[in-house]
């Protein structure tokens, strides 16, 4: 039943060293074979012409007890994987680096190199089961848990991946930011003047949004992952801005995104409103990054010149600034976070409305990435063409608002 050696070989084997009859049947495993149904025949087979022995009292050469304690080490598994909301998982081992050098020395002593090793053979079996036993997929590459046991130290490690939520969030109130501001005594560390928590009480997005999605998935940790931002004083409305929300290490996985944002609307209601909450992969989050620097924005933008602006000047600002590729050089107010370089970027339709004598309202649609407070008032000649440099009128920019980013994108990303 076994071609690999001889009896007598495997019997050398088995009187030299103290093999479990794991180990001795996975060491002649063919592998196309049931392995159970094989280390049954094979037991029977040496036990019954007297051929092996195990010393149960002494742990086994090869795997130091770890395999009759298999049984006990899974069941241990299973029950702390209780408390996980998971569809499929990948498994693995660490073992200690003795049981390495003993199988190999073993394997070349009897010259044996069939079956499997104990690592191979430790992971195949507790996947296979678990699977089975829990009803759940086996999945290399990118499971909802990652199961790590280190047999040597007995000790479990789960790692739940994180869960991505794409949305897009509306803005309707000026002076809120995006990002959480770190408390300015500690920068995050916490302290007792932001009662430990290392962040102000600013407004932001992420303060009114974050800790439900945390909270809700029992997760570690959420971050938001934004397609861009606007300043402070922006209001963003209409189809709001993309972004993805990862929750870190989340108990539960599936869980109902409507209702969260259901709750989030009524709290935050004039604020913050989300919309069109779905669960994503991660790659769209790297995706979104990307398409929405070069996607589509419109905006609202009102400005208010010095001296009285009339209907002619306006036509001819609309006329120069439509289709018109801008060099806008890092404006003034960035220029300490950001590269100090010219980009070029475009604008696709400039439209304007007189709202009193001089006091106007452009609605401005354009490639994403172009400053727009600098396209008003030119920002001292570093962006170019600009509304100042054709009125030659100053102005001052009165209010901005974000009325659409990357109206496509969802199709874009495959998933509407
Ligand atoms: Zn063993
Ligand atoms: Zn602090």
């Amino acid at each position: 039943m076994y071609h690999i050696g001889s009896l007598e070989k495997i019997s050398r084997l088995i009187n030299d060293y103290n093999i479990c009859p794991f180990c001795l049947a996975r060491l002649l495993y063919e592998r196309n074979k049931g392995f159970l149904k094989f280390l049954k025949k094979l037991h029977a087979e040496l036990v019954s012409k007297k051929l092996y022995s195990f010393n149960r009292n002494e742990p086994c050469y090869l795997c130091n007890g770890i395999m009759p304690a298999l049984p006990k080490t899974i069941h241990e598994i299973e029950s702390k994987l209780e408390s996980y909301n998971f569809k499929s998982f990948s498994f693995g081992t660490k073992i200690p680096e003795i049981l390495y050098a003993r199988e190999d020395f073993i394997r070349s002593k009897y010259s044996m190199s069939s079956g499997l090793s104990l690592k191979s053979y430790l992971n195949y079996m507790v996947s296979n089961y678990l699977s089975r036993k829990l009803g759940k997929v086996i999945d290399i590459n990118r499971p909802d848990l990652r199961i790590v046991y280190d047999f040597g130290n007995a000790l479990l490690e789960i790692t739940p991946s994180s869960v991505y939520i794409y949305g897009r969030y509306l803005k309707l109130k000026r002076g809120v930011r995006q990002t959480k501001q770190f408390c300015r005594l500690c920068y995050g560390l916490g302290c007792k003047a932001c009662n430990y928590r290392g962040y102000t009480d600013d407004p932001s997005i992420e303060g009114y949004i974050l800790d439900l999605f945390r909270d809700e998935f029992f997760g570690e940790a959420s971050v938001l992952h934004a397609a861009g931002r606007e300043d402070i004083d922006v209001v963003t409305l209409n189809t709001g801005r993309p972004f993805v929300i990862e929750v870190k290490r989340p108990l539960k996985r599936s869980v109902d995104l409507m209702k969260i944002q259901d709750v989030l609307n009524s709290r935050n209601k004039g604020v913050v409103e989300l919309k069109g909450l779905r669960y994503v992969d991660r790659e769209i989050m790297e995706k979104i990054n990307v398409f929405s620097k070069y996607d589509e924005k419109s905006y609202r933008l009102v400005v208010k010149f010095h001296n009285e602006i009339d209907q002619l000047m306006l036509e001819k600002i609309e006329k120069e600034l439509s289709n018109r590729v801008i060099a806008q050089r890092t404006p003034l107010r960035v220029i300490y976070r950001r590269a100090d370089k010219i980009r070029y970027k475009t604008v696709y339709s400039l439209s304007s409305k007189l709202l009193d004598k001089q006091t106007v309202e452009f609605i401005i649609r354009c490639q994403g990435g172009l400053y727009i407070k600098e396209l008003a008032h030119g920002d001292q000649g570093r962006t170019n063409p600009s509304i100042f440099s054709i009125s030659k009128i100053p102005l001052e920019v009165i209010s901005l608002d974000v009325i659409s980013v990357a109206p496509e994108l969802e199709k874009r990303l495959g998933l509407d």
